[in-house]
């Protein structure tokens, strides 16, 4: 792709800020949803060529925890949210395979986020994790 500001090829990189990220976590059954913008950026101008939407689906990791904090009426939180962007390679194939030759690896962009679900009775603090990528060939193109 040409970079729009001045039509160079350009070389794409994922922005290095923080994705946007736009998530909540419903309080009685501590379900984390919403979605992250990623973007892929010129490295001459930083100009947006590409972005993606990953949608962020996190269910609560601990069902017995859940339920004792939920029987108590408690209402759950998200705390200490941090989210990264993702710029990696696929290096296995559907089976685990290690996919050895550099051509045949898909590259892939996508967002880490981590926190950890807190409650009100202050006896809950339960780190969360996720990652989703996809294939920087499949995002759609702004330019
Ligand atoms: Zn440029
Ligand atoms: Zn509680």
């Amino acid at each position: 792709m040409r970079c729009p500001s001045c039509n160079k090829f350009a070389s794409q990189s994922i922005d290095s800020n923080e994705p946007e990220m736009d998530i909540d976590i419903d309080d009685t059954t501590g379900q984390i949803t919403g979605t992250v913008r990623i973007v892929v950026t010129a490295e001459c101008c930083g100009d947006e060529l590409k972005e993606a939407t990953l949608d962020v689906d996190i269910d609560f990791p601990d069902a017995d925890v859940l339920k004792k904090h939920q029987g108590k009426k408690h209402s759950l939180s998200i705390d200490q949210l941090s989210v990264e962007a993702v710029d990696e390679y696929q290096t296995k194939d559907r089976r685990g395979k290690p996919i050895k030759n550099p051509r045949y690896q898909t590259h892939l962009y996508g967002a880490e986020i981590s926190g950890s679900i807190t409650c009100e009775c202050g006896k809950l603090d339960l780190p969360v994790e996720w990652k989703d990528t996809t294939a920087a060939s499949s995002m759609d193109e702004l330019c």
